[in-house]
């Protein structure tokens, strides 16, 4: 009876000790075995011409369940960004992206994808080359795959510049990401030339509040039109905040949970068609 119990101990003590380890292992080392596993998925936010509601574009944004429990890509993200694991992330949502794509250009030849690139693959070489390669074997072209990359990766270094300027003659279209918030000045978009920049949902937020920032917001939209560069807005929750930026600026897109939350590509794809058949049925009139 001893020798039972002492070995039903044992294996009680060993299974808590997997539990354990399995609880202390590393966020990176948990999840470079979600990208190892393709255990990362995609969910796809809408961005709409504000005026007309059409949705022109999608932004993939990159989901992670570890054990169920969903982390923030805020979080997950810079585990990548510091631990050298954000080109394998970075490669593994094109590749989701990739195979949503095909259905999305049935529905919409137009449409186009926004992707978030950190600073290390705005600087990898190999990745530009991987990127060239892959669209080109997928038949999607480059400027349909739009780069989000934020002010921080392009922070006053002449490198960036260089970079964005490589992408951009293979036919990538450029975007900065949260625009607004980070260390560059108005007048260092100039110099970026960028294809457009997103202004970040603080700026939003504060419309109708009273606050001073309010009096940016129009500063910013009259730098993007001296550089030609098209305009997307971020975090657009109410319909004040849309209304107010129709008023502002003749043509100009919006992202946000007013038109519609993260979601699936099945949910984008029924979208695109319900949009295309409105289309069809206005211009029968
Ligand atoms: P982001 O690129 O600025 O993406 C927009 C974020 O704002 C998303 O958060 C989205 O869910 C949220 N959002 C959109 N509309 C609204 C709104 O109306 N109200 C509010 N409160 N929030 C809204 P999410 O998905 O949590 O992503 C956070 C950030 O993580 C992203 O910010 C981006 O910087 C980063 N990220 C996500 N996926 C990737 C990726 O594949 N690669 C890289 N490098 N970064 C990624
Ligand atoms: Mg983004
Ligand atoms: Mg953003
Ligand atoms: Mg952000």
């Amino acid at each position: 009876i001893l020798t039972l119990f002492g070995a039903a101990l044992g294996g009680a003590l060993g299974v808590i000790l997997i539990l354990l380890r399995r609880n202390t292992m590393s966020m990176k080392a948990r999840l470079q075995q979600a990208i190892a596993r393709k255990r990362l998925t995609v969910e796809y936010q809408p961005i709409v011409d504000i005026v007309t509601g059409k949705p022109v574009a999608a932004e993939a944004l990159a989901r992670w369940r570890d054990n169920g429990e969903a982390i923030s890509p805020d979080v997950f993200i810079s585990v990548a960004e510091k631990s050298g694991l954000i080109n394998r992330l970075t490669t593994c949502i094109i590749e989701h992206v990739l195979d949503d794509m095909a259905a999305f250009l049935v529905a919409n030849r137009n449409f186009h994808i926004n992707i978030n690139i950190s600073a290390a693959d705005l600087f990898d070489r190999q990745f530009n080359d991987w990127l060239a390669a892959r669209l080109k074997a997928a038949n999607v072209a480059s400027d349909q795959i739009l780069l989000e990359i934020t002010e921080q990766s392009t922070a006053n270094s002449s490198d960036a510049i260089a970079a964005i300027r490589r992408l951009r003659a293979r036919g990538h279209k450029i975007f900065i990401d949260d625009f607004g918030t980070g260390y560059s000045s108005l007048a260092y978009l100039g110099e970026l030339s960028v294809d457009g920049i997103k202004i970040d949902r603080s700026f939003t937020r504060t419309i109708g509040t009273g606050s001073v920032s309010v009096s940016i917001i129009p500063q910013i939209i009259g730098m993007a039109h001296v550089h030609h560069l098209a305009i997307v807005v971020e975090g657009i929750e109410t319909e004040a905040q849309r209304d107010y930026f129709a008023a502002l600026v003749p043509k100009v897109d919006g992202q946000g949970w007013l038109f519609g939350r993260p979601t699936t590509s099945a949910a984008i794809r029924e979208m695109l068609h319900a949009s295309r058949e409105q289309s069809n049925a206005t211009s029968d009139i």
